[in-house]
């Protein structure tokens, strides 16, 4: 009863903290070079500033530095200038982010009989079930984290351990939550003996030549070190709430995780970190092997070296998982970064508390916001001045949120190693609940489960991966108006067309349209699965006249059977993977039609194109299911 109240308390104190301000580092831009020398073209500009601007970070891998600027410049001043160098693709400032946590005031908590206090592992395993309940099987709100512990004891034969990148205040490495379950990340290039006996983790010799030097378990890009120790709690909790996807952090004896945290800090105690660090650790991270990131904070300006970056975690097939923010504020008209980046492989994620209320201080976005996961009082771990294994505490925000689904994504990246991260990220979205508080404020309008993304996982062991190319187009919602148009549906691209620099080349689409039209339409999706696999969609029969577009052009087809995952074709041309389609399907007596957005895949198991839906409404799941009841009566 008492964390009801305390529920309550979070909902209307929070309207309290939506300050919203824009902030950069004074005296630092990052720039990024033209073109393919980018050696070249950083001697040239460095040459031509002179002393007036200093390197004081660079990231090959991106073409881009972040440079230090004398005494007197104006960040403005020196970006208007560098943006008129010809060797400058562009120039930004350094913003700064925060944390995506909500603080609450201790005296409100204190007058309503509650507090931030923190708990022993004896505590808790004294209180157990009752904070069990608080902490991850959430109550009211059937995320089935509890069963998704049982169901992976008698799953996968995989014995690999996904890499989960903490992009945070750090992690406190040594606490119990992590030890006992070997959950932290080690860089095997970096522990052992090196040539001369010595123990790698402290020779100061960069052993794996990844640029880092004793890297033995990540990377603080706040201090420049090699100790990502949490001097903030925030990072800490979020990696608790990760490896507690997967396993019982609270049980008294604690199995080996399947999740691995790499630590990796750039935020400093407060809370606060800057652009060029984050972009420092994604960096980092896709380099060394994180198949996840969790991205637990954000701000309000776009940052189109921090998207290039994401890009490259994208290319790198890497599932990205961001706070949708705490500002109450709709994504979709509102600038939120980087949870606002249309990049593929990334979930925003709102929060829902234990009752599956959707939480008052959560960001929301029909168009923009992906899923919902608990993200209110939360149970997770935390550094203790008095204890060095650490305790435990109650935190919210959406920071709290995105780790639920970056530890599922880690789990399913386990169980279906071939999918995408793109795939992983659509997989979650449908196979979470649908919950009514959701609904018109996320794309998927569902909220997470964690045990049926396991097992929707476990049923797409075999299949191919796909993922669609990508531009980082300047996605930043001004002018407002245009804002919603875009990024729609967890699309891909910015224009909803066909994405730039992928899709079907212009020339192909006469020979497309040609050999799409003796199309057999069948479906899909489930095909190639197992008979005796469990079937993630269902499946309609139709026997309708079905529309593609693609571009200006239309192709009429006939469709006998369709699910909410997809629909297949023959087609004797080969086509470039990445095609977006808009397809409109009819009912079978032509009165009604739906519209519903897809793209080209390839199937490998069946040797047939077909496509893909990206994101079903409910509502066509629903006109479908109505047709096909129709037709079971007239027939
Ligand atoms: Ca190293």
């Amino acid at each position: 009863m008492r964390y009801q109240r305390l529920t309550l308390l979070l909902w209307t104190f929070l309207l309290s903290v939506m300050a919203h301000g824009q902030d950069y580092v004074p005296g630092e831009v990052i720039v990024k070079m033209k073109g393919k020398s980018f050696q070249t073209a950083t001697q040239k500009l460095l040459g031509k500033a002179g002393p007036s601007v200093s390197l004081k970070a660079s990231f090959p891998q991106l073409g881009m530095h972040k440079l230090g600027l004398a005494k007197g410049l104006t960040v403005e001043q020196t970006i208007q200038e560098l943006s008129q160098d010809p060797n400058v693709e562009y120039a930004e400032p350094n913003y700064i982010v925060k944390k995506a946590t909500i603080e609450i005031d201790p005296s409100i908590l204190e007058s309503a009989g509650a507090d931030q206090r923190e708990f022993s592992r004896e505590e808790l395993l004294e209180a157990s079930g009752a904070v069990e309940s608080l902490g991850f099987s959430q109550n009211l709100a059937e995320v089935d984290v509890e069963q998704a512990w049982t169901e992976l004891t008698s799953l996968s034969s995989n014995s690999s351990k996904t890499v989960v990148a903490v992009i945070d205040t750090g992690v406190h490495y040594n606490h119990a939550a992590f030890v006992a379950t070997q959950a932290i990340w080690s860089n095997v290039g970096e522990v052992g003996l090196d040539s001369l006996g010595r123990d790698k983790r402290n020779n100061g010799i960069d052993d794996d030549g990844n640029g880092f030097i004793d890297d033995y378990r990540g990377w603080n890009f706040y201090s420049d070190t090699n100790n990502p120790m949490d001097d903030g709690r925030h990072g800490t909790h979020v990696a608790g709430i990760i490896v507690g996807v997967g396993l019982d952090i609270f049980a008294s004896t604690l199995p080996t995780s399947r999740i691995q945290i790499m630590p990796l800090k750039f935020m400093g105690s407060d809370g606060s970190g800057t652009t060029s660090d984050a972009i420092a650790a994604i960096n980092y991270a896709v380099a060394n092997g994180a198949q996840v990131i969790n991205n637990s904070w954000g701000g309000s300006s776009y940052s189109q070296a921090l998207h290039d970056a994401l890009k490259l975690a994208y290319d790198n097939d890497v599932v990205l998982v961001a706070a949708a923010g705490n500002y109450a504020m709709n994504n979709d008209q509102n600038d939120m970064y980087p949870a606002n980046y249309p990049v593929p492989s990334q979930l925003s994620v709102a929060a829902t508390s234990d009752y599956d209320n959707f939480a008052s201080f959560s960001n929301f976005g029909r168009f923009s916001v992906h899923l919902a996961a608990p993200g209110v009082g939360i149970l997770s771990s935390v550094p203790s001045l008095y204890s060095p294994s650490g305790t435990w505490t109650f935190m919210s925000g959406t920071s709290m949120a995105a780790p639920f689904v970056a530890g599922i994504a880690a789990l399913v990246v386990r169980e279906a190693p071939n999918l995408s991260a793109y795939q992983v990220k659509n997989l979650i979205m449908n196979s979470g609940d649908h919950v009514s508080s959701v609904m018109g404020k996320t794309i998927s309008e569902r909220r997470v489960n964690v045990n049926n993304s396991i097992i929707a996982a476990k049923a797409e062991v075999s299949t191919a991966g796909y993922a669609p190319n990508y531009l980082a187009a300047n996605n930043s919602r001004t002018p407002a108006s245009e804002s919603s148009a875009k990024g729609g549906c967890g699309t891909i691209g910015s224009g909803g067309a066909l994405p730039p620099g992928g899709g079907v080349p212009p020339g192909m689409l006469p020979a497309l349209i040609l050999s799409l039209l003796p199309v057999l339409v069948y479906f899909l999706i489930r095909a190639r699965a197992k008979k005796s696999s469990r079937r993630q969609f269902e499946r309609f029969v139709m026997k309708s006249d079905m529309r593609i577009k693609i571009g200006e052009r239309e192709l009429v087809g006939h469709m006998q059977t369709i699910s909410v995952g997809g629909l297949s074709f023959e087609a004797d041309t080969l086509l470039e993977k990445g095609g977006v389609v808009t397809m409109q399907i009819s009912s079978p007596d032509g009165s009604e039609q739906v519209q519903v957005q897809g793209h080209i895949v390839w199937n490998e198991a069946n040797h047939k194109y077909g496509v893909q839906f990206d994101n079903v409404r409910d509502g066509v799941v629903e006109s479908i299911r109505h047709w096909t009841k129709r037709l079971a009566k007239s027939g």
